[in-house]
């Protein structure tokens, strides 16, 4: 048996609204779809009947088996950690890539500086506080472009 998008918004806490039902604001406030498509049959669903899957994908109740839903929201958390952690891995490498090419486009910069600045990226890929998008500017600021 696999657990519910109304499960998960369970297990994370939602509360009942004021009429004593849940509205599709909670939901998204919660990180979670309140209207889905299913992935295998295209059927909409609810919170009540759609089933979080490993394919990153909503499911129907026809449509999920134990294979790739999600027994408990424990094992729910524990694959999205487990994703997260390759997703990391996946965009350590790429950095490690773009900063060896550095040299070729950024001249201008000193292999101090671009070991500094790939050691504070490496470092919020980490943290998971930045994704790989985020990394093609050389400066903090916003605005600021590739030099
Ligand atoms: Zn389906």
């Amino acid at each position: 048996m696999s657990i519910t998008i109304m499960e998960v918004a369970q297990a994370k806490g939602i509360k009942e609204d004021k009429h004593g039902g849940y509205n599709a604001q909670q939901f998204f406030d919660l990180g979670l779809p309140f209207f889905a498509g299913c992935q295998g049959c295209g059927a909409t669903l609810g919170p009540d009947g759609a089933y979080p899957s490993k394919t990153g994908y909503i499911r129907c109740k026809g449509c999920i088996c134990d294979e790739i839903g999600f027994k408990t929201y424990a094992d729910m958390q524990a694959w999205e950690k487990q994703i997260a952690e390759k997703e990391k891995i996946r965009l350590s490498a790429m950095t490690e890539e773009w900063f060896e090419n550095m040299p070729n486009w950024a001249p201008q910069r000193t292999a101090e500086e671009i070991a500094a600045r790939k050691a504070v990226i490496l470092q919020r890929i980490a943290d998971g506080t930045i994704t790989f998008e985020d990394q093609v500017t050389w400066d903090d600021e916003k605005g600021n472009s590739n030099e």
